[in-house]
Parts: C-alpha cells; structure tokens; sequence
C-alpha cells in the first residue's frame, strides 16, 4: 500500500466517525493522520512494519494499530463494519439532497432501503411522506432535488485546494482531466467535472463507479454519469470520443457564458485544435470565466516567482522554525523568503515584541550564514490599529526589510472608517504591502466594506503593493480585485501566508488566482530578483 492509499482509508474512516457521530476529536485526530501520512517523505507501510509510525506526527497508539491493521491485511475491519452500518451511499445522496447524515439514515431505516437505487425508487413510490417528520414540504423538496438531474451543483461551493484534491484524484485514477471549475482555479468551486477520452466509454464508466470517492451515482448516460461523495459532492464525468476530447474539455472547463459565446463549438481531439478551427489562439483556463476574443496576455507562471514574501515561524503561531521554513523555501528553487510573524494586537495568538522583533533578527542571522546565498528577510505582519497606526514603533519598522499591514480584528467597521484606518496605515513610510485587504474568509465571513478604489488610488500614490493572499480560504485579493488594481497601475504580491513548511505549497493558488486576474510576471514584487525588493518602494511607475 502506498502512502496516498493509506491516506484515503485514514480519511474515510475520520469521515464515518463524523457519520457516526463518534467523539469529534478522533475523527479530528484521523483526518490529521491522514494528512501526516499523505505529506510523508518515506512510504509508511515501511515505517509501520517495522513498527516506526509513532515517529511521524500526529500518530499515537491507536492510530498505529488500525495503521498496523491496514497495512497487514488491507482493511481496517471497524471501518468495513462501519461503512456496512452507515450506508456511505445513502448518505452521500442524502448529503446531495440536503439532508443530514443522520437523517439520511433515519430514512434509509424508516423505509427500509440499502442502496441509493431503492431510496429513488422509494421516492417515485411516494412512500417518502411515511417517514415520521417528512411532510408534504419537505417531500416536494427532495422529490425536486432528485429531478435536477441536469445542473447537479453541491449545495455550497467547495475550497479550491478541497475541489481539486478531490477532481485531481478522480481524473488521476481514471487517466482523464480535471475540468469544471478547479481548472479554470474558481476561489469556491460548484461545478467538479472530470473529461475523458474513450472509443467505448463502458469501461470508464464503471471505474468511475467504483471510486471508493464516489458512493453513489445520481445520473448515468451513454457516455456521462453524476457520481456522489460521501459528502454528497456531485462530480460529473464525461466519456468523449477521441476525436471530440478537445470540444469536451472546452465545453466541460469555461463558464456557461464563455462557451455560449464560442458555441457551435467544432470536433477536435484537443482543446488547440477546437480553438484554430474557431480561428483563435488558445485561451489559458483561468481567463474562460467571460466570454472574450481576443489575444491573451503572458500570465504569470508559477516558474517565474523567486520568493515568498508572508510566512509565518513558531515565534507566532507558525509550525517551524525561522531556518526550517528558509530551507523549505529554498527548496522550493527561490532565492529569497520574508519571515513575517504577527505583532501582539491580533489578539488570538502571540505576537512580537519589539525586544522579540530585535532576538528574532539574531536568528535569522544565523539562518541566513547556513542558508546563503538564499536570504531570509526580517519582516513582519503588523497589524494596523483602529486608529490607523501601527502595532511597532517606526523605529522598529525601519530596521526591517519588509512589512507586511494587516486588519485582523474590526473588520466589520463601516466603509468610511475603515477605509480611513487602512489609508492611515499605507502613509506609514515603512509599510511595502496591504495583507489580506477584503478580510473573507470564503464560506465563513463575507468581505470587508474597505473602498478599494481609494485602497488603490493610496497605495498607488505610496507605492504600496496588494497582497494576494494564497490560504485556500483567503484569496484575497480576489482574481476580479486583482484586475481591477492592475488596471489601477499597482503592483501586487503573491504570497502563501504559511504557517508550516508545506503551506509554503499554496503559491499555485496565489499565482492561480493573479492569473485569474490576468497578471503577468511584470505585475508582480516577487517575480523580481532580491536587489529590487530590497531597493524599497516602487512610487508612479
Ligand atoms: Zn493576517
Ligand atoms: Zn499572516
């Protein structure tokens, strides 16, 4: 067994714990195994054999015997129980249709069904409104959900790095594509859809069936079907004749006005072809969200960025050490990273002092002799105050080589006042770059009211860049926010704001979403080599 096999078992037996509403904290503490075991640089079934897989984080006894269990016999047997009692696709189409894990298997129990076939059969019997607590209303709803076979969305959109990890799988083990809204890097995706090509799609399909991420089929046609995860994610397949792989992708990855604008669509076997018979250069996916004709710009590649300019160390609330997150960035290939710990009015976890600020230098010093020549920046994220100033004195600031401004407490201010608080705090000589500036947290806090026009007009004036924050629930800059202060004539920052050596990693979501915003290299601070970062602001250029 390989390490992302295992992985996939630790992670579906964390998500029928959840099912089975089993203590929170063990499902917690297998989904971070899973995670440990996934990121682990030496295969596990290794370390497990020879009884070593408590060396790896997050892995405790219990852990270790179910790991010891799977690896000796394939299967951890609660889990087969489990997923025998609990019905994975029951809940998966229950999920789809809206209603709880618990519930589902309420109902699979009430009416006595097994499979997600005979819950649909069930349903068209009427027999639903026999269940105890499902009334006309609620019956008319499920009845509806279980027709919209045509626009099969998940009730609310997945993260991005969730989406694609899921897309990416499915397309890997079935040797096709992964198009929908993960190609195109949407920050919350609904439509997950994987694109294959096969002369005779049976064989597909029914691998497709077999996915242990896929528990149930909601629809299945010739060369199509709707598969569910145990989430009740709806993930589409479509199975293309060769010569028509490329018109499937094209279709399966633009917005729906983006491929109207380009339909009829000709036969291709791939998305160049399709695109030259239209008589049109090829457009990168992340630029297919509006319908546009013309010739794209160079997009940024993620080969172009030398540093990362926002991470975090175990001097805040970060996982590694100052030196552990340089090596880990000069691996990456780059020639630079800013170390950029918080300062003590965020509040929730430590930040630094200026004593702290100044001990820290001492060992970024170090790092930088074992590390030379890659540099390690003193930086920092400085929280802007209510009142617009600054968390450290000036003095402070100046000895360092990159600050980083941030609202983290406040952000549901009024526009005016916090418009004012943030430009209060771009006048700051000190300050290079504008952190996380409309404060989202996808599917948990909307956007700030902060007046980005004049955040632009401001930053432009003080030559100030914008971050784009590469956290898979940030995004922040938005890929539309990024054009819209491009056009403003600002530079922006592409940066992962790690907390741990591996979210390091999340630069292709940062870069991903410039592009969306249609940056090229140009455009960007940490495209550039170490003397030009260093040279400071870059005012009306
Ligand atoms: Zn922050
Ligand atoms: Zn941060």
């Amino acid at each position: 067994m390989d390490n992302p096999q295992i992985a996939d078992r630790l992670d579906a037996f964390a998500s029928l714990l959840e099912l089975a509403e089993a203590n929170p904290y063990m499902a917690r503490a297998y989904r971070r195994a899973a995670e440990t075991v996934r990121g682990a640089a030496l295969p596990v079934a290794d370390l497990v054999t020879a009884g070593r897989a408590r060396e790896l984080r997050g892995i405790g006894p219990g852990i270790e015997t179910r790991l010891r269990e799977l690896v000796e016999t394939g299967e951890i047997a609660e889990l087969a129980d489990l997923e025998r009692e609990l019905a994975p696709d029951l809940v998966g189409l229950g999920r789809y249709l809206g209603l709880s894990a618990k519930r589902s298997v309420e109902l699979a129990r009430a009416l006595d069904v097994r499979t997600a076939d005979e819950l649909r059969e069930a349903a068209a019997a009427g027999r639903l409104r026999s269940v105890p607590g499902i009334g006309p209303k609620t019956e008319a709803r499920l009845l509806e959900a279980l027709a919209r076979e045509r626009e099969p969305r998940p009730r609310r959109g997945l993260l991005l790095n969730r989406a694609a990890e899921l897309v990416t799988g499915v397309a890997a083990a079935l040797d096709g594509v992964a198009a929908g809204d993960v190609r195109r890097w949407r920050d919350s995706c609904e439509v997950l859809a994987v694109v294959c090509a096969a002369e005779d799609p049976r064989s597909v399909l029914a691998r497709f069936a077999a996915l242990p991420q896929v528990v149930a089929l909601v629809e299945q046609g010739e060369r199509h079907a709707v598969g569910v995860t145990v989430e009740g994610v709806p993930v589409e397949l479509v199975v293309a004749a060769p010569g028509r792989f490329g018109t499937a992708l094209v279709r399966a990855t633009g917005s729906t006005a983006y491929v109207a604008a380009l339909e009829p669509l000709p036969d291709g076997p791939d998305e160049e072809a399709v695109y030259r018979a239209l008589g049109l250069p090829w457009h990168p996916p992340e630029l297919r969200e509006e319908p546009f004709r013309g010739e794209p710009p160079a997009l940024v590649e993620q080969e172009e960025i030398r540093g990362d300019l926002h991470c975090h160390t175990t001097w805040s609330d970060g996982r590694a050490s100052v030196e552990e997150m340089g090596r880990a960035a000069r691996e990456r290939g780059y020639d630079y990273l800013a170390i950029c710990d918080h300062t003590p009015a965020v509040g929730a976890v430590h930040g630094l002092t200026p004593d702290e600020v100044r001990r820290q230098a001492e060992e970024i010093a170090a790092a930088n002799e074992l590390l030379a020549p890659f540099r390690v920046l003193r930086g920092i994220e400085c929280d802007i105050l209510p009142d617009g100033r600054l968390d450290l004195p000036d003095d402070v600031l100046a000895e360092l080589e990159w600050v980083q401004a941030s609202v983290h407490g406040g952000q549901r201010m009024p526009r005016r006042e916090l418009t004012k608080r943030v430009e209060e705090a771009l006048r700051n000589p000190y300050v290079r770059c504008l952190s996380h500036p409309k404060g989202r947290y996808i599917n948990r806090r909307p956007e700030n009211a902060l007046d980005l026009e004049r955040v632009f007009e401001v930053a432009l004036e003080e030559g100030v860049a914008l971050e784009v924050n590469g956290l898979p629930d940030r995004l922040d800059l938005s890929g539309e926010h990024v054009r819209a202060a491009l056009r403003a004539g600002l530079d922006i920052v592409c940066s992962t704001d790690a907390h741990s050596e591996r979210g390091l990693g999340n630069m292709t979501l940062a870069v991903a979403t410039a592009r969306r915003g249609w940056a090229t290299a140009a455009d960007l601070v940490n495209t550039r080599p170490l003397r030009a970062v260093l040279a400071g602001r870059r005012v009306g250029h």
